[in-house]
């Protein structure tokens, strides 16, 4: 299961960023997963759970967002929604279609509280 290493990943960048931004603690943490990702949101929030044990985020609420993935067409130029993992255009039927968005796993937002007397910058 890659979701452990990739929560692994989003650990990492969370403590970084609580570290940067003077964090006391993380309230919420938003995962995006595209749909052409290969990741399964379950299991990447079940990932999450085990990955922010003894963080600073321990406590923090984990959203997994999913999105669906964007061709963008080659012939006529339409951006549509990716349905069935089939690379072709929705609009006209093209396979000439090349990914836009989706297929990724990323950190979207952390919100933090943050502690001003701990910050020096
Ligand atoms: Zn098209």
């Amino acid at each position: 299961m890659h979701e452990l290493s990739l929560a692994m990943s989003v650990r990492e960048i969370v403590e970084t960023a609580a570290k940067e931004n003077c964090a006391s603690a993380v309230k919420e943490v938003t995962i995006v997963v595209g749909k052409f990702s290969s990741v399964v949101p379950d299991a990447m929030a079940f990932a999450m759970e085990v990955a922010k044990r003894n963080t600073v985020f321990e406590n923090a609420e984990i959203v997994i967002k999913e999105i669906d993935t964007i061709l963008s067409c080659g012939e006529c130029g339409q951006e549509t929604v990716m349905e069935d993992f089939e690379f072709r255009c929705r609009a006209c039927g093209s396979g000439v279609v090349q990914i836009v968005s989706g297929d990724r796993m990323y950190v979207e937002s952390i919100d933090i509280d943050r502690e001003e007397e701990k910050c020096t910058m």
